[in-house]
This record gives structure tokens, sequence and C-alpha cells, in this order.
């Protein structure tokens, strides 16, 4: 496939479902292979479908982010087949959902390890090749909570501040050697995640928005796809808020 993305491989977390799905939808019209990671085997089946359907590469790969063997397994697999990594997209995260009296280690274990923890493994793991090559993009899903924190998400909200962090440090690390790493913070999104919330609460969320509409997880994927591209190759350490202004 020719695109702005022709010849590049790309992994992206949690793409089974939601926005990691739409990341990789866009990245694979733009003609990169995409990887697929998540752990539901047949959902990440269904998504490649759906892409090679459209007449995208896509491959599955299933991953536990909050699991280092498995993360280094994928890897391993990844870079026997296609023998390089130009993008890395953390997106795979959860919430566990609570008043921070009653958080239980637990709750915040699972998110840390997950959305944090799982970030930085797959940083690790992806900075070798990217290394070698002397090239390469990861972007790091954060989130608008991990810029303003949020009654009820105390492990969720760290978690993505913690991401933010994370971006800058690593951004500092490798800028001299041509790879970039930023940070995507998505508002409010219609996904499997937000898909709890009443259509009254709904409603009050997209009233607070300035751009009056709860976001999509293709407004998402654009921003990821830029930071990617060679328009945004002087572009590192950044967090770009996709949120409709909410937060500015
Ligand atoms: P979602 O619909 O719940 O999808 C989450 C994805 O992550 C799924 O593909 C899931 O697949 C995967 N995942 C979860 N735990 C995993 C693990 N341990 N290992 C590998 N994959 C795992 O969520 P979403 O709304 O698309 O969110 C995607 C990202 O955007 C998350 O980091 C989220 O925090 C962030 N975000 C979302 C919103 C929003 O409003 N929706 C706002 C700001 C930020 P499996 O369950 O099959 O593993």
């Amino acid at each position: 496939m020719t695109g702005s993305l022709a010849g590049k491989v790309a992994l992206v977390t949690g793409a089974s479902r939601g926005i990691g799905r739409a990341i990789a939808k866009t990245l694979a019209a733009q003609g990169a292979t995409v990887l697929l990671g998540a752990r539901d085997a047949a959902k990440l089946g269904e998504a490649v479908g759906e892409i090679e359907a459209a007449g995208g590469r896509a491959e599955a790969i299933a991953l536990d982010v909050a699991d280092r063997a498995s993360i280094d397994a994928a890897f391993a697999k990844l870079l026997e087949a296609h023998g390089r990594l130009d993008h890395l997209v953390n997106n795979a995260g959860i919430t566990r959902d609570t008043l921070v009296l009653r958080m239980k280690p637990e709750d915040w274990e699972q998110v840390l390890d997950t959305n944090l923890g799982g970030a930085f493994y797959c940083i690790q793991a992806a900075l070798k090749p990217m290394l070698k090559q002397r090239s390469g993009r990861i972007v790091n899903i954060t989130s608008v909570v991990g810029l303003t924190g949020n009654a009820g998400q105390a492990n969720y909200a760290a978690s993505k501040a913690g991401l933010i962090g994370l971006t800058r440090s690593v951004a500092r690390e490798v800028a001299s050697r041509s790879i970039t790493v930023n940070a995507v913070a998505p508002g409010f999104i219609e996904t499997d995640m937000t898909a709890a919330m009443t259509d009254k609460a709904k409603e009050a969320m997209a009233a607070s928005i300035p751009m009056g509409r709860v976001g999509r997880p293709e407004d998402v994927a654009g921003a990821v796809a830029f930071l990617l591209s060679d328009a945004a190759s002087y572009v590192t350490g950044q967090v770009l808020s996709v949120d409709g202004g909410f937060h500015m």
C-alpha cells in the first residue's frame, strides 16, 4: 500500500477495541504495516480482518502489557518477522475507579502495572531496534486527567501523570538519536471505557466541552498519525491534548 507511512512497521498496544483500534486503522490506511497487540485474540482477529478488508497490512500479536515476559515474547516475535520497529503507540489502558480511601491495593497495582509499567517495558523493548536504526517514534496515550487529576481516579490519574514524566524523560534520553517521544492526552472519548456513563452524564459532559461534543476514537487517531508522520520530525517531549478544548 502507498501512503505517507509506507514501509513503516508500527506496534499499537490495546488495538483490539476503541482508540487503539482506530489508531491501527488510520496507520494502516496511511501504508504502515501495523501489529495490533492486546489480550483478547478473537477481538484482535476481527480488527486485523477489518484492516485487511480495506487493503491494509496488519497482524495480531496477543500480549499482556502488565506481564513483562509477554512483552518480551511479543517483541522477539515481531523483530524476528520484520527485523525493525519504526513506531510504538502505548495505548493499552484500564480503569479501576473508586475513592482513594476505598481503593484496594490491587486496584492501585493493576492500573499502575498496566498503564504505566506496560508503557515502560514496551519502551525498553522498542528502544533496542530504534537505537540501532537511529530512528523511531513513540507515542504514549495519557489522558486529560493526568493533567488535572480526577476524584475517584487517583490510580488512573497517577498512571497517566506518570506517563507524561516518562515521555519527557525518555524524549530527552533519545533525542540525539532521531527518536521522538510524545504523548497524546484525550479528553472524553466514546469507547467501551466510557460506555458505563448514562446518557444524561454524557450530555452534561458534552455541554462542558467548548466544541460541544464528546470525542471519537478517530479524533485521537488523527493526532497520533500526525506525531508519527514526517511533518512532526522536530516535535518531541510534547503532550498534545485532543479534547475539544476541555482543558486549556
Ligand atoms: P477500551 O475501549 O477499554 O480499550 C482498551 C484496550 O486496551 C483494549 O484493546 C484492551 O484489550 C487493551 N488492554 C487492556 N489491558 C491490557 C493489557 N493488560 N495488555 C494488553 N492490552 C490491554 O479503552 P479506550 O477508551 O479505547 O482507551 C484507550 C487508551 O486511551 C487507554 O490508555 C485510556 O486510558 C486512554 N484514554 C481514554 C479516554 C476515553 O475517554 N475513552 C480518555 C483519555 C485517555 P484487551 O482487553 O483484549 O486486552
